[in-house]
């Protein structure tokens, strides 16, 4: 095989672990395995260092205190334990959430777990670029509602949400406001406190650092029940011995991610760009999303491909090394398209060829310049075998 290179373009998904916060990691899985909790002093000198790095998470996302971040297992576990946690300890005030059409499964099928404890629950439309509308949030509010639920940026279209404005209008209302900001944190400035967000979920493999550790950002004052019960960890709010060397690998991510943020967003967003003009080159392309390229995540480039599969294209552009992502078959493996695309208003046929390419800090314009050299030819090889294609 001729000139493959291997093109991570699925960041959207997960991303790689920086050097330098595995180099930070390192030390307490062999070393400083101390557990927190205990009295000596090789535990405690670990309890220090998990204070140190909830203070760094406090600091990179605004938070005025500390003691408002509560380690967690990751987005889908920050997300349950906001809206489950908060919905449970505040039921008496009402039962009434509202959430949109174009969620996170982690938000989604929370929200259906709580329909069965007798939540009811307003899901949001959105317009054909994927954003919520801060009038139609305005009207959805009633006296019950407790809990509006929106995320920050989508994960499947890059579409950046008005967090601040809806934020205001749910405080107006009465509610609390919880945003999923796994796909922001770390990619577009976030201010919990200049915003007015009261619960934020995060996720260290989405900025560079470890899988399987996350925090939620909960503002003093706000009262959640705990899902997870047993020693009393984070201030009993999540109980289980806290993964040190994770929690050091977010903080370290995040504290690097939002220092470098404001160039490497610039560098993001022109490759980007680059990239989506490249691939509206060719004919019958649809961008999904936002076309204010401002409220669009910098790293984020999303399409729909007429006449193509696909699940196909990505397998063919496995072929090429290109990692790269669809939503239209989800992971159960069924073959129907995402629920983002399908709450833009696209029919089944046009969402059935989406297309998710996503950058990140490791990716390179060569990268970029790889993939529109070879798109087009599967694009081209896929589209001479489709019964539906029409030049
Ligand atoms: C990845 C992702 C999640 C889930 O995070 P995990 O850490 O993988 O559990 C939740 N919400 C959004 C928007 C995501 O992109």
């Amino acid at each position: 095989m001729e000139n493959i290179r291997k093109v991570y373009a699925d960041n959207a998904a997960t991303t790689a672990v920086s050097q330098h916060c595995l180099e930070r990691m390192l030390p307490y899985f062999t070393e400083q395995y101390g557990n927190p909790s205990s009295l000596y002093s090789f535990g405690r000198e670990n309890k220090k260092v998990l204070e140190n790095a909830r203070k760094m998470t406090a600091d990179a996302i605004g938070a005025a205190l500390a003691d408002e971040i509560i380690f967690t297992s990751g987005g889908s576990e920050s997300d349950n334990l906001a809206i489950k946690g908060y919905a449970r300890a505040n039921v008496k005030k009402g039962k009434h959430i509202i959430s949109s059409k174009i969620e996170h499964h982690a938000v989604f099928e929370t929200l259906d777990a709580l329909k069965k404890e007798g939540f009811e629950v307003t899901m949001l439309d959105v317009d054909s670029e994927g954003f919520v509308s801060p009038e139609a949030l305005k009207n959805a509010m009633r006296e019950d509602t407790i809990l509006v639920t929106i995320m920050a940026a989508n994960n499947e279209i890059g579409t950046v949400e008005p967090i601040a404005e809806l934020a205001a209008i749910a405080h107006a209302g009465g509610a609390v406001f919880h945003t999923d900001a796994v796909q922001a944190v770390g990619h577009i400035p976030i201010n919990v406190v200049e915003m007015g967000i009261d619960m934020l979920s995060m996720s260290a493999h989405k900025f560079n650092g470890p899988k399987g550790v996350g925090a939620l950002y909960v503002k003093r004052g706000v009262r959640i029940q705990p899902m997870i019960h047993g020693g009393g960890q984070e201030k009993k709010r999540r109980s289980g011995t806290e993964s040190v060397a994770n929690i050091v690998g977010l903080a370290t991510a995040l504290t690097d991610a939002v220092e470098r943020l404001p160039a490497e967003s610039v560098r993001l967003a022109a490759l980007r760009d680059k990239l989506i003009e490249g691939v509206m080159k060719m004919p019958k392309v649809i961008l999904t999303g936002a076309t204010d390229m401002s409220k669009r995540l910098p790293g984020t480039a999303s399409f729909c491909i007429n006449a193509i599969e696909g699940e196909a294209l990505i397998l063919r552009l496995d072929f090429m090394g290109i990692c790269a992502s669809t939503g239209s078959a989800c992971s159960s493996g069924s073959l129907d398209p995402s629920h983002v695309l399908l709450a833009l208003g696209l029919p089944h046929e046009v969402a059935h060829g989406s297309l998710r390419l996503s950058l990140g800090h490791f990716n390179t314009e060569q990268d970029v310049d790889y993939i529109l050299e070879k798109l087009p030819q599967v694009v081209t090889a896929l589209r001479a075998m489709s019964p539906v294609w029409q030049e």
